[in-house]
Parts: C-alpha cells; sequence; structure tokens
C-alpha cells in the first residue's frame, strides 16, 4: 500500500506537496477544485488517508463516517461557493471507469460546461458512477444483532 501511496498524486495534494490550491482540510479530508472542471464548480473531496477506489470501502462505521463526512465537505463549499446554483450532483467513479487510483468525491454544482455535457458525467448515477447517497447506503453499519 505504501508504494502505491508514494507515487500517488492525490496523496501528494493531500499533504500539500503541490501547489494545488486546498479548499478546505481537516485530519481526515482535503478538498480542491478539479484542474478540468466539468461543470459551473467543480470540487473533488479526498481522504488523506490512502484508499484507492469504492470497492476498498467496506461495511462499517468507519468508512460510512468517513463518506459522510466527504459529502459534508462537498456540500457546505458548494453552498458558500455556488448558492445560486440549486442543482448539485455528488458522487464517485466505480471501477475500471476510475480515473485516479484515490478515493475521490466529484462535487458538481451545475450547469455542466457544455463540451462535457454529452460525456462521461451526464450518466452520474449509472453504470460508471455512484451517488454519494447510494454508496453510503452500500455501506451503512447494520444493525446489531439481537440488541
Ligand atoms: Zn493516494
Ligand atoms: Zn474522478
Amino acid at each position: 500500500m505504501a508504494g502505491t501511496a508514494g507515487s500517488c498524486l492525490f496523496c501528494q495534494i493531500a499533504r500539500s506537496a503541490t501547489s494545488t490550491r486546498l479548499l478546505y482540510a481537516d485530519e481526515r479530508v482535503v478538498a480542491f477544485p478539479d484542474i478540468n472542471p466539468s461543470a459551473f464548480r467543480h470540487y473533488l473531496v479526498i481522504p488523506v488517508e490512502h484508499v484507492a477506489t469504492v470497492n476498498d470501502l467496506k461495511r462499517g462505521v468507519d468508512d460510512h463516517q468517513l463518506v459522510s463526512h466527504m459529502l459534508n465537505v462537498g456540500q457546505n463549499l458548494l453552498c458558500r461557493d455556488a448558492p445560486e446554483s440549486k442543482l448539485y450532483r455528488f458522487g464517485f467513479h466505480q471501477p475500471p471507469f476510475n480515473s485516479v487510483d484515490h478515493l475521490h468525491l466529484h462535487c458538481f454544482a451545475l450547469p455542466y460546461i457544455p463540451r462535457w455535457k454529452h460525456m462521461k458525467y451526464i450518466s452520474l448515477g449509472s453504470i460508471g458512477f455512484i451517488e454519494a447517497e447510494k454508496l453510503l447506503e452500500r455501506i451503512k453499519p447494520l444493525e446489531p444483532i439481537g440488541s
């Protein structure tokens, strides 16, 4: 794992080892603008700790809290920076459609930028993408049995 993380661009961004301007940072997540925005506002929220893809998230309190936190951070940033856009979308790539192998939440304040409209992000929620709410449902901790 350390080997992968060492050469990972998003790990470097999370450690502030690049010139990328962070919009938000705490001990668990950082947020920054997508370098190739495909919507009016397009941010990425990533965990500081290297997690490769949604397939590496496990059902349970830890990962569920991490993803809820990522979503909260994204929502707050878009509310702050794009209050006039009432349409927000939040989602993750699903392998093999992930562009970077470090988990990242795409946060869009619509409208999409036209050149991208008919390309990958129109399919948010379909095969290449999973909406944040759906992922949260998938990894939601199970009720303790017999309690
Ligand atoms: Zn990484
Ligand atoms: Zn991506």
